[in-house]
């Protein structure tokens, strides 16, 4: 298998059950990021497609298809979607590769994450209890966890079906009927979690996958009426429109933003161990994960010897399509790939050095250069700004309270990390890191097990993990006046 492999020309949209056209008949043409060429269209949902999927979802929830059976049915069924996945891991991968340029060996990977969210959902479905609440002889009280209704899900171009699964799982489990907006850039391999819903018998309605932009279905979704809970990934500026909708019809959103998220290399640092972490950290699909290591603050003593470490990390690295497993992969579009390069610019006009890269490939696709920018400044817009590219700026520090205030020291506040062999002191940094996770001497340490989520403008809620079920649910109280019965009547 290589660059240049065919895949299905047209894909649709999946509503109420059916694989459909859009409305309108348009469609949305997705490009391969690795040569800039078309390789497929997508069914273009805007309002009416929009409208359609959410009757679809209302009616799934008015029926009580899926909240009146027993939870372990929505556990098997929420298995059999991550088993369908799995059987289809190598068919899958190519097309998450083709659409959004990530190494092959890491599409399987995320196929496989997909279909590890589905299981272990299932494996909370019929655990979620309410309680009793002892109000004395005179009443009978307890709490059912009841699902929102119809969840309204908007998903980003890096990583869609992982994504995607991320909160169709824990919403599913717990009895909701979802309509996902897939990314207009990478929509096609949402499909496949379509096709495997559809497999594994969850009811027509419970589970509709669009295509679409987002100032038309986007925007539709999260003002339609019939919309009880919007979840939405993506960045602060999108964040902020998603919340102000939210408002307009006050139902509860989850939004989970974006990060600019910094390393702090302490003098006693294992460097093979901050060595893996930049790698994965920051080159892993070209730079463009939320929780990317974007920032790596090294201490004094260290710098120049860490520096020279890391530059061996990127002469490493093979550039090219990830259909052929390079490590550096594209980033998504053309224009993601301009705004990555004027951010650096930026930063070299302000007096960072770059020690590697600084500019764009040289080649057809959009490829960015793995960049090291040392002697950056707190105040330079790339130690502050999102760049989601391959770009890792390197500051040093003398003291720890410094290099705390320069991790703490941006709007956002998604992850953080430190590096040392003296844990008591890893602890009590982590305590003072303003961030949803901390990684302690491996960057991305954990897994979908534990809970993810942002402070300050990284958004808030908490996806992953048993907390993201808290999301998906409301407590309804019951209470009940009892009347004792006259014991001597009987
Ligand atoms: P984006 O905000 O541009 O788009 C995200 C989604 O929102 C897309 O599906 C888009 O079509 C839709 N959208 C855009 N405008 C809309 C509107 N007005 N109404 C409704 N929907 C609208 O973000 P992106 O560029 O696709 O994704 C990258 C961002 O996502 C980065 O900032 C990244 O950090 C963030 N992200 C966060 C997490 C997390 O878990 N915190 C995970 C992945 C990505």
């Amino acid at each position: 298998m290589g660059a240049g492999m065919a895949i299905k020309s047209y894909w649709q949209n999946y509503i109420g059950g059916k694989f459909v056209d859009s409305a309108s008949g348009k469609r949305i043409a997705i490009e391969d990021p690795a040569t800039g060429q078309q390789i497929a269209e997508i069914a273009r949902a805007e309002a009416a497609d929009v409208d359609r999927a959410v009757q679809a979802a209302r009616a799934c929830v008015e029926s009580r298809a899926l909240v009146d059976v027993r939870p372990g049915k929505r556990l098997r069924m929420l298995n059999e979607v991550a088993a369908h996945l799995r059987r289809r891991i190598d068919e899958i991968a190519p097309v998450l590769t083709l659409e959004s340029g990530i190494q092959l060996d890491e599409a399987k990977d995320e196929v496989e994450v997909t279909a590890r969210y589905f299981e272990y959902y299932a494996g909370l479905a019929d655990k979620i209890e309410g309680r009793a609440i002892p109000l004395g002889k005179d009443f009978v009280d307890y709490t059912i966890p009841e699902p929102h209704g119809v969840s309204a899900h908007i998903i980003p171009w890096n990583f869609p079906p992982e994504l995607a699964a991320r909160g169709l799982g824990p919403a599913l489990a717990v009895g909701n009927a979802v309509v996902v907006k897939s990314p207009e850039l990478d929509p096609l391999a949402m499909t496949y979690i379509a096709e495997a819903c559809d497999a594994a018998g969850f009811p027509a309605g419970a589970v509709n996958i669009i295509a679409g932009y987002g100032h038309d279905a986007g925007n539709a979704l999260t003002a339609h009426p019939g919309v009880d809970q919007i979840v939405f990934t993506g960045s602060v500026v999108t964040g902020k429109a998603i919340m102000h909708a939210a408002a307009e019809r006050l139902i509860p959103a989850v939004v989970e933003l974006g990060g600019k998220s910094a390393g702090i290399v302490l003098p006693d640092a294992d460097l093979e161990q901050v060595a893996h972490s930049v790698k994965w950290g920051i080159f892993y699909f070209a730079g463009q994960v939320c929780s990317a290591q974007s920032r790596l603050l090294v201490h004094r003593s260290i710098y120049d010897r860490t520096v020279e470490r890391l530059r061996k990390v990127v002469d490493s690295l093979t550039i090219g399509p990830g259909m052929d497993n390079h490590f550096l992969t594209p980033v998504i579009s053309a224009q993601q790939l301009g705004r990555v390069e004027s951010l650096v610019e930026s930063g070299l006009k302000a007096g960072a050095r770059a020690v590697t890269g600084g500019g764009r490939v040289n080649r057809p696709g959009y490829f960015m250069q793995p960049t090291l920018l040392a002697d950056v400044r707190p105040d330079m817009a790339v130690m502050q700004e999102e760049i989601f590219g391959p770009v890792l700026c390197i500051q040093s520090f003398d003291t720890i309270e410094q290099a705390i205030a320069i991790a703490n020291g941006t709007k956002y506040g998604l992850c953080a990390g430190v590096y040392t062999k003296d844990i008591d002191r890893a602890h009590w940094i982590a305590t003072r890191l303003v961030a949803g996770q901390v990684y302690v001497n491996q960057w991305f340490a954990g897994g979908i097990e534990t809970p993810f989520g942002g402070v300050r403008q990284s958004g808030f809620g908490r996806e992953k993990g048993q907390e993201a079920v808290s999301s998906y649910i409301r407590t309804k109280n019951v209470g009940i006046k009892i009347v004792a019965p006259d014991a001597t009547s009987a």
